[in-house]
């Protein structure tokens, strides 16, 4: 039975793992296949979450929040992510727009006049949270080479009386439709743009001018409901920025690991992959014939391969996240693409040794297996930090020091 976690201080991470181990197993798991085969939004288990007083989790407690820093959001968010996907997912994109906010953005050099802006700004959007239980959401990609942070995005805001009209196209919106704010990257219309004049903006969901568009129909994370965004002429006051002017630049410089925050959802899932096959192995998948394959030695061996790649995968998850700060040094911000890669790659091999594992039956869709195989594979084809993005930028880093060019 769930409990409701108040606010106002920060509980022991247990109970908070706790509760979202109680909610996954008793209402997410087993809500998840009709939300996968419809590719609907889970509302009811965001009504649970809010109810369970988790929207807030990455509140500061002083705005009534949970409190969470970046190493108790990422631990929360793994145990979520290992009864549903897609849940994990989308929550990965509220409760980071708080994270980024307040704890992280705490951390970034900044005058007083923006500390004290950036306080007013998201003390109104911490307030909708924790009163009136709104759902946020990271729209950023939009097609080309921005969401990857190689150049300004398209997406246009133009200061105007009394705050911005925005105009752009953003792609795999999650939670399109669902969320009561957009928090959309977009760049300050001026001469000369660069990704310096990127602006955080919440746009909210009932702004005029604002449209979800487009079909979901996707192989994955169907629940996340991913769909368009188009933004024509929408105004947006001041007081809806998430950050002031110029500091998102600066956090996305400073604060690396805040780009690996959709890890925690493929560690999840990794770990269901696991506990899947040894459940299945014993003959105690809930609703099956009790059939035991665990006595074939060959069974054994590929068990033991997936329970060491599982324990390297959250060895890597559970220091890099320790160690996670502003400017971390070379080596953390190596090791953090270096998590990225090896959590992603390693939930979809996970989930493909445990089909192969498991054999014929365990893929069938009335199991969880065949979901888990195929919310697994997005993982690495997201953007910043997309598999070849991490390669791309470890090697690139390990070789050259910053500034140094070959004649
Ligand atoms: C389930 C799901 C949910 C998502 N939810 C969100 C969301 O809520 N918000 C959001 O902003 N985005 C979201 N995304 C989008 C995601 O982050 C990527 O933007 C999207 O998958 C990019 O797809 P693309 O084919 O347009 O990539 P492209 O930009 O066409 O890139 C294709 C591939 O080329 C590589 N590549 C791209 N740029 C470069 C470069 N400059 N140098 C070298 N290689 C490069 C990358 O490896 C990339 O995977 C979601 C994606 C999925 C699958």
């Amino acid at each position: 039975m769930a409990t409701k976690l108040a606010g106002g201080t920060t509980p022991d991470l247990d109970a908070m793992i706790g509760l979202v181990r109680t909610l996954g197993q008793e209402k997410f798991a087993p809500r998840a296949a009709r939300y996968d085969a419809d590719a609907t939004f889970p509302f009811e288990n965001y009504d649970d979450l809010r109810d369970a007083g988790l929207l807030k989790l990455c509140v500061p407690t002083r705005h009534g929040g949970l409190g969470a820093d970046y190493r108790t959001y990422c631990l929360v968010a793994a145990e979520m992510g290992r009864w549903d996907g897609a849940t994990a997912l989308t929550f990965n994109m509220h409760a980071c727009s708080q994270l980024w906010t307040g704890p992280l953005a705490d951390d970034l050099d900044m005058t007083a006049a923006d500390r004290a802006e950036l306080e007013t700004l998201r003390a109104g959007h911490f307030r909708r949270v924790v009163e009136e239980g709104a759902i946020y959401a990271q729209p950023f990609s939009e097609g080309s080479a921005a969401a990857a942070g190689k150049a300004p995005f398209g997406t246009l805001a133009t200061k105007v009386d009394g705050g911005w009209l925005i105009n752009g196209k953003k792609i795999f919106a999650s939670l399109a439709g669902a969320a009561n704010y957009y928090g959309v990257l977009c760049t300050e219309d001026k001469p000369d743009r660069t990704m310096r004049d990127t602006h955080y903006v919440a746009v909210p969901a009932d702004a005029p001018g604002l449209t979800v568009t487009g079909d979901w129909d996707p192989l994955g994370m169907r629940a996340t409901v991913s769909r368009t965004l188009v933004m024509k002429d929408v105004f947006v006051p001041d007081q809806m920025q998430l950050m002031p002017r110029g500091l998102y630049f600066k956090a996305a410089t400073a604060w690396p690991h805040m780009f690996m925050t959709l890890s925690p959802t493929y560690m999840g899932i990794a770990q269901a992959a696991y506990d899947f096959t040894v459940q299945y192995l014993r003959g105690e998948v809930p609703g099956q014939p009790p059939v035991k394959r665990r006595m074939y030695p060959t069974k054994q061996i590929a068990v033991a391969e997936m329970y060491i790649k599982l324990q390297q995968t959250r060895a890597l998850f559970e220091r890099t996240i320790a160690e996670a700060r502003v400017n971390p040094g070379k080596e953390a911000r190596l090791r953090c693409y270096a998590t990225q890669y090896t959590i992603m790659e390693n939930a979809n091999e996970l989930c493909r040794l445990a089909i192969r594992t498991c054999g014929g039956q365990s893929m069938l869709k009335s199991l969880p297996l065949e979901r888990l195989y195929r919310d697994s594979r997005c993982g690495s084809l997201m953007l910043p930090w997309t598999a070849e993005l991490c390669l791309d930028r470890l090697g690139r880093e390990t070789l050259y020091e910053p500034g140094e060019q070959d004649d």
